[in-house]
C-alpha cells in the first residue's frame, strides 16, 4: 500500500510503498478515505513531542474496516469507522468507569506508539475503531467526517464537562483556531452566548460565521475589561481556554462572573495564579478538559447524522501534498481543520 512515512523527527513525508497490515488478534484493518492533518500530528512530526521512528501518523480517519482479526466481536467488515486517539486499556477503573482519557495504563497515542491513517490501509486494536452512525453522510465528505472526532468532539465534550447550558455566556480563548472555532460552533449550538477571543484579527470573520456573537481582539484590548463590559459586569459563565498559557488562564479566570468555570484544554501547562477569595465568593469551578471518551465521540457522530452540526474543513489535498498541508497548519494558516484525501 501507499503510505506517508516519516522516517526521523523534523523531516519530510516519504511517500512510498509498505507492506499491507494484516489484522492480528483482536485488531481490525481499515482502508482509510481522509485522514485530518491536526496540529497535534504536526507536533510529532516537527519533533517537539517525541515519538518512535519511522512512523505513520495520522488519527482522524474516516475508514471501512476491511478485515478483522481473531476473536474480534464489535466490527464487522464493511463498518464505516474513526478511530479512538488514545491507546487504553480496556479493563481499569477509569475505563471501566467511562473515563477512557484517564486510563491508569494509558499506552500512548495512534499515529505515535503505533501506526495511523496517513496511509491506504490502516490496523488498529479493535477498541481503537469507532463505528460511524448511519445516516452520516460519510461519503460526500470524508475529510469532515474525519476530523470530527477531534474537532468536534473535543468542543462537545467541554460542554458536558462544564455543564454549559442554554442562556449562558462562554468566552473561548484561542477562537480563531482549528479547536477554537468548533468550539464557538458548539457553544452556539448549545444555546449560548459566544465570544471569541483571540490575537488574530484575520480570523474574526471566521468565528462570527462560526457563531460568535462578539468577538475581543486580544492584542488590541485589555481582555478581562473587554469581557466584563460585554456582560454588564457580571463576567462570563464559562470561560473556555484553547491557548492556556499563563496569562489568558488568569485573564479567563478574572473574567468569570458567579458560578463561573474556566476550562483548560493543553498549553504548556504552566502553574497560573486564582485568588482564592473569587473562587470562594463566586464559587468557581477551575476544570481540565482531556480529550474525549468513546461515548463522547459517538453522540458527536449522532449530532452530525442528524445535520445539527458539521465541521469546517477549508484545506483538502491528496497525499501527494501532504508536506504542503503540515506546512500550513504549522504556519496556523489553515481556518478551519486541514485534511488528507487519501481514496
Ligand atoms: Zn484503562
Amino acid at each position: 500500500m501507499k503510505a506517508l512515512v516519516l522516517h526521523a523527527p523534523n523531516t519530510p513525508f516519504d511517500l512510498t510503498e509498505v507492506p499491507d497490515p494484516v489484522a492480528g488478534p483482536g485488531e481490525a484493518v481499515a482502508k482509510v478515505y481522509a485522514c485530518g492533518a491536526g496540529l497535534t500530528i504536526q507536533h510529532f512530526k516537527a519533533g517537539r513531542v517525541p515519538a518512535v521512528f519511522p512512523r505513520v501518523i495520522g488519527h482522524e480517519i474516516c475508514a471501512e474496516i476491511v478485515e478483522v482479526g481473531a476473536g474480534v466481536r464489535s466490527l464487522e467488515v464493511g463498518d464505516i469507522v474513526t478511530s479512538y486517539f488514545y491507546l487504553n486499556c480496556g479493563h481499569c477503573r477509569m475505563c471501566a468507569g467511562d473515563f477512557q482519557p484517564l486510563c491508569d495504563n494509558f499506552g500512548g497515542y495512534v499515529g505515535r506508539e503505533i501506526d495511523g491513517g496517513y496511509a491506504e490501509y490502516i490496523r488498529l486494536p479493535e477498541r481503537n475503531f469507532i463505528r460511524l452512525p448511519e445516516g452520516l453522510d460519510w461519503q460526500g465528505q470524508p475529510a469532515h467526517v474525519g476530523v470530527a472526532m477531534d474537532a468536534l468532539a473535543t468542543p462537545y465534550k467541554v460542554l458536558r464537562h462544564a455543564r454549559i447550558r442554554e442562556g449562558e455566556t462562554v468566552a473561548v480563548f484561542g477562537a480563531g483556531g482549528g479547536l477554537g472555532i468548533h468550539q464557538v460552533m458548539m457553544a452556539r449550538w448549545a444555546g449560548a452566548r459566544v465570544i471569541a477571543v483571540d490575537t488574530k484579527a484575520s480570523k474574526f470573520e471566521a468565528c462570527r460565521d462560526a457563531g460568535a456573537d462578539e468577538v475581543v481582539d486580544a492584542s488590541a484590548v485589555e481582555v478581562v475589561e473587554a469581557l466584563l463590559e460585554l456582560t454588564g459586569g457580571a463576567g462570563v459563565d464559562a470561560a473556555v481556554d484553547y491557548v492556556s498559557a499563563k496569562s489568558t488562564l488568569e485573564a479567563g479566570a478574572r473574567a468569570l462572573g458567579k458560578r463561573g468555570r474556566l476550562v483548560t484544554l493543553g498549553g504548556a501547562g504552566e502553574a497560573f495564579s486564582l485568588s482564592a477569595r473569587e473562587l470562594l465568593y463566586k464559587e468557581l469551578a477551575v476544570l481540565g478538559s482531556r480529550y474525549v471518551t468513546p461515548t463522547e465521540i459517538r453522540e458527536t457522530y449522532d449530532l452530525m447524522a442528524r445535520g445539527e452540526v458539521w465541521p469546517i474543513v477549508t484545506e483538502i489535498r491528496p497525499m501527494e501534498e501532504a508536506e504542503q498541508l503540515h506546512e500550513l497548519v504549522e504556519n496556523g494558516e489553515a481556518t478551519g481543520r486541514a485534511a488528507l484525501r487519501i481514496a
